[in-house]
């Protein structure tokens, strides 16, 4: 266990909502993940959007699969 290997519908999270639409702030993450990360749905500011270009480097440095290792997600349940 320990990571999450879904491939489909990958979506680029803001690993921190106060530091923009970078690379370096991207993380590539599946749905269900990207739903259990907590700032998902909260009120707050809403961070830039990731632009195609950023999306597609973000995607082929995870390899085009969930890059989330975090223990207390759901993929670790399944
Ligand atoms: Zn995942
Ligand atoms: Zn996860």
């Amino acid at each position: 266990m320990g990571r999450c290997k879904r491939t489909r519908n990958l979506e680029v999270h803001h690993k921190d909502r106060s530091k923009g639409a970078t690379l370096s702030n991207a993380e590539v993450l599946c749905p269900l993940c990207h739903e259990a990360t907590r700032s998902y749905g909260k009120p707050g500011p809403t961070p830039p959007p990731f632009s195609k270009e950023v999306k597609e480097k973000a995607l082929r440095r995870a390899g085009h699969r969930c890059e989330c290792t975090r223990k207390s997600c759901p993929h670790n349940a399944l």
